[in-house]
């Protein structure tokens, strides 16, 4: 991507102006899956890749945004209709309108975006646009609002602007990461508790199986109807219960013996997995790698046969990467139907790890994988 300066100079190039500049990161979730939306408990870490927007005010309301991963300049003023319905600008247009919602002066603005986070690669780099931008826009509007307001005004310019139904999970994440912790989030409270991930011990390894579902999108909003479906039979008899965050599956388990099996098995895993993440903070406080693994191996077993998310290409990934030396656990991450894996591999073996599951997973599909290792890094700021 080049480093700053060359940002600097490519802004100044472009735009004719000094920018300001902007960092937020990516991230992987350890544990956790399909449990944000359901107001439980995640364990995601902030990566050390960002997405950077450089940023300088203009005098009317037009934003005009590069991105260098689209090779692409979009421009408009802020009020007005934008280009394609699926266009990356979105994420950018969207953010805009959040903030404004939330009363932030947003003014018109160039900005150059550039991103080592991949796009669709499991890592989020839809947060980290998003995180990333809000920083922006609020800095140049003189504004300074508290982490947790800025993660959730980008969630809402995804979920509300671009049409995601996203969770919260990833926008914290980028928000309140720290270099070598985890962070188990709590997806209602909106509360955030750094747990210590030491990298000289292991290393999470993302594997992206290159691989995607076109009905991803309608069979995540259908697991939400389910869940849906599952607390409102609860609090037929439980009325104080909100949401499965609400319930073990111990509470429920009987009560659960009439339910049609979908939505039982679907409740199963969101109330088990929600048990998983706390004892894998339980693991990473005390060290206990081990353990944490095991535990990522239950969770992929859980979204694969109970929550029914994953896919032929994850499950190939997870079994070639169990087998490798070094490795403590695997499971997929992220919504599912296709994307990406994520592997707790010894410090040491994880280089051999990246190329041996690369050779492996090409081996078996013809499909060159991409494969990251990761490092907890720091959350959002502005670089000074
Ligand atoms: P993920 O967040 O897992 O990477 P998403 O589908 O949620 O995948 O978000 C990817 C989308 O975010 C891209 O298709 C694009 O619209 C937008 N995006 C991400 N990075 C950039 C970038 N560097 N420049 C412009 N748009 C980006
Ligand atoms: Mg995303």
């Amino acid at each position: 991507m080049g480093g700053l300066d060359t940002l600097r100079q490519e802004f100044r190039r472009r735009f004719g102006a000094e920018p300001r500049a902007f960092r937020a990161p990516g991230r992987v979730n350890l544990i956790g899956g399909h449990v944000d939306y359901n107001e439980g408990w995640v364990l995601p870490l902030a990566i050390d890749r960002d997405c950077f927007v450089l940023a300088s005010a203009r005098a009317d309301r037009r934003l005009r945004i590069h991105s260098r991963e689209f090779d692409e300049t979009a421009e408009a003023t802020l009020t007005a209709p934008l280009p394609g319905e699926h266009h990356w600008s979105r994420y950018v247009f969207g953010v805009a309108w959040a903030l404004g919602e939330i009363g932030v002066p947003v003014a018109g603005a160039d900005l150059l975006v550039a991103s080592d986070v991949p796009p669709g690669g499991g890592l989020s780099s839809s947060a980290a646009l998003e995180v990333s931008t809000a920083l922006a826009l609020a800095g140049l509007a003189g504004v300074s609002l508290d982490r947790a307001a800025l993660a959730r005004a980008c969630q809402r310019a995804e979920s509300e602007f671009v049409g995601m139904r996203c969770g919260i999970m990833d926008q914290l994440a980028s928000c309140f990461g720290q270099p070598d912790h985890a962070l188990l989030i709590d997806c209602r409270r909106l509360d955030v508790r750094p747990v210590p991930l030491d990298s000289s011990r292991v290393r999470v390894v993302v594997a992206n199986t290159m691989t995607s579902h076109a009905l991803a999108a309608s069979a995540y909003n259908r697991r939400r109807e389910e869940c849906e479906d599952a607390v409102r039979r609860i609090a037929a008899i439980k009325p104080e219960v909100g949401a499965l965050r609400d319930v073990t599956w111990e509470q429920i388990a009987s009560l659960a013996e009439s339910w049609p099996d979908t939505v039982r098995r679907r409740a199963r895993h969101v109330t088990g997995e929600m048990a998983r993440v706390h004892a894998a903070a339980a693991a990473l406080e005390r060290g206990d790698y081990e353990s944490l693994g095991r535990l990522m191996l239950e969770a992929h077993r859980s979204l694969d046969e109970d929550y029914e998310v994953s896919s032929a290409g994850l499950n190939l990934m997870v079994e070639l990467g169990r087998e490798l030396p070094g490795v403590l656990g695997a499971r997929m991450t992220g919504g599912g139907f296709g994307g990406s894996t994520v592997n707790l591999v010894r410090a040491e073996a994880a280089g051999d790890f990246a190329a041996s599951l690369a050779r492996l997973y090409e081996g078996r599909t013809g499909i060159v994988p991409q494969i990251t290792a990761c490092r907890p890094g720091d959350g959002a700021a502005e670089i000074l």
